[in-house]
């Protein structure tokens, strides 16, 4: 404990240094430093510290399931809702036999929960990590079990919690993880199989209806943004912050199925992306260390790198690296990060916890640095899942070597956590002064996969492009901003910096 004291007082030091150095000519510390010196000073009262770092402005949250961002009290609301049932015995959710009026022997209608303080504390429990004590069930099993209780709830109406929540602690910006290619187009692959013709294969998946498939996904993102919009009264209210936030959508490979299965979601993933434009990019999911996500891993990076190249417009983000020592042999720790970069061409990636046990690590960060490739970084779940937290987390290295990080939330329902928290933990656990989280915030957007140009000339944020040099109000600066979303974000990011600054609350 004693050098993370002294690492704690050099660092509160050099923040008090750096705030007084940002004093203009007349000595006054700008807004700027006089947060940065107030920041510095919360170190010693995390409550506080928690309720200033909710007020701030978190840009983009660039990781986020939807089905593990909804909290257990909501699924339960919608399991009465969707007149579904509760198996005691499994603690999970599970569909009324259709035009059954009552749920079978056995099982319990989901309409008697709220009644049942008992019950439904213990499947508030199964279904996140509350109160969760590790015994002969792990932290990481108890957590990807969670998926499978509560997913006989529908989670279309439920992107409204998820975008409220995240306008309420100032982000402006989610990509949500909502689209997932199991059930019909894990069938297809199925029914078509895989050889080593890629070609070949995508030919006959298209064959086989691959693009009703697109046209379904697509269907249901236009159903999530209705619910979404009339959850929020976004008709009514189109200025409210929930209804500003923007929200994009990736689709999820789930990388546990048979491979002919994987090819097809993986066709499908980047035939849906390069469709519809609120569908932003592909990813992977389910438990990296998984048999298939194991055994098929290489394979899978070369399925990615093939649908780039049928559709090279779709950006792509990889959860890469969600593993640890002794989950899984060392052998399986050394590649998944550096061929999800070389090979899966991934723009960003997804957790990146064993970078350090990677065949040559400082080569491979320098090549994520030169590439511009990011890291989204989830503390708490990286905690609960891996166990992996503090000075075993590599997130300094990360900063160390100049990879770009963002802080984001992965599953906050489940892990009954939020943005803020995560940001407490990275001020708290690593040191991280006001300036260091302004550079990862600013990272959420300009990594973000919204179209369009940066606000930036360049990644150190010093300076806008030359359109908007001359002010944000010339006729040059709104054109560019029109016409390019990602710099409006910015922009208003650097407004809403300047309100939080300023502001004497
Ligand atoms: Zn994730």
């Amino acid at each position: 404990m004693f050098p993370r004291r002294i690492a704690t007082v050099i660092v509160s030091i050099l923040s008090l240094l750096a705030a007084a150095s940002a004093a203009d000519t007349s000595g006054v510390p700008s807004p700027a430093a006089r947060m940065e010196r107030r920041m510095a000073d919360l170190r010693k009262s995390p409550l506080e510290l928690t309720a200033l770092l909710y007020r701030m402005p978190k840009g983009a949250d660039l990781h986020n399931h939807l089905s593990g961002a909804i909290y257990a009290e909501s699924f339960l609301e919608e399991a009465v809702a969707e007149h579904l049932c509760v198996d005691k015995s499994t603690m999970s959710l599970v569909a009324r036999p259709a035009g059954a009026a009552q749920c079978p022997a056995g099982l319990v209608d989901a309409s008697a929960v709220p009644a049942d303080n008992t019950l439904r504390n213990a499947l508030i429990d199964a279904f996140s990590m509350r109160n969760f004590v590790a015994g002969p069930q792990s932290g990481h099993d108890h957590f990807f079990d969670t998926f499978g209780k509560f997913g006989a709830a529908g989670t279309g109406t439920l992107v409204a919690e998820v975008a409220q929540r995240a306008a309420d602690q100032n982000e402006s910006y989610i990509e949500l993880m909502a689209l997932s290619g199991g059930g019909p187009i894990a069938a297809l692959g199925q029914t078509v199989g895989l050889t080593d013709d890629f070609d070949a294969t995508r030919r006959k998946l298209e064959a086989a209806g691959l693009a009703a498939q697109v046209q379904a996904a697509r269907a249901k993102v236009d159903q999530m943004e209705q619910a979404r919009r009339a959850a929020l009264g976004c008709t009514r209210n189109p200025d409210s912050a929930a209804c500003r936030l923007v929200v994009r959508y990736q689709y999820q490979v789930l990388r546990e199925f048979p491979k002919q299965q994987v090819f097809a979601q993986v066709i499908a993933g980047f035939a849906i992306a390069a469709a519809d434009p609120r569908v932003v990019a592909v990813n992977f999911v389910q438990p990296e260390d998984g048999y298939n996500s194991m055994h098929d891993y290489s394979l899978h990076m070369k399925m990615v790198a093939y649908a780039k190249s049928v559709y090279p417009q779709v950006h792509i983000s990889l959860h890469a690296g969600e593993l640890a020592p002794g989950l899984v042999p060392p052998d399986g720790l050394r590649f998944h990060i550096r061929e999800a970069v070389e090979t899966g061409q991934a723009e960003r990636i997804g957790h990146g916890v064993d970078v350090m046990y990677e065949k040559d690590p400082a080569g491979l960060l320098k090549q994520m640095r030169d590439r511009h490739v990011a890291v989204e970084i989830n503390l708490t779940s990286n905690d609960v899942i891996l166990g992996v937290k503090g000075e075993r987390h590599p997130l300094p290295v990360y900063r160390k070597y100049g990879v770009p990080v963002a802080l984001s939330t992965d599953d906050e329902g489940v892990s009954r956590s939020q943005l803020t928290e995560e940001f407490v933990r990275a001020v708290l656990t690593h040191n991280l002064t006001y300036s260091d989280l302004k550079d990862m915030i600013r990272n959420s957007l300009e990594y973000s996969f919204a179209p369009g140009a940066s606000y930036w000339r360049e990644r150190k944020y010093s300076a806008p492009v030359s359109a908007c040099a001359a002010g944000r109000k010339s006729a040059a600066c709104a054109d560019y901003l029109g016409k390019n979303e990602k710099a409006r974000l910015e922009a208003d990011l650097e407004d809403r910096f300047a309100a939080f600054e300023n502001s004497r609350e």
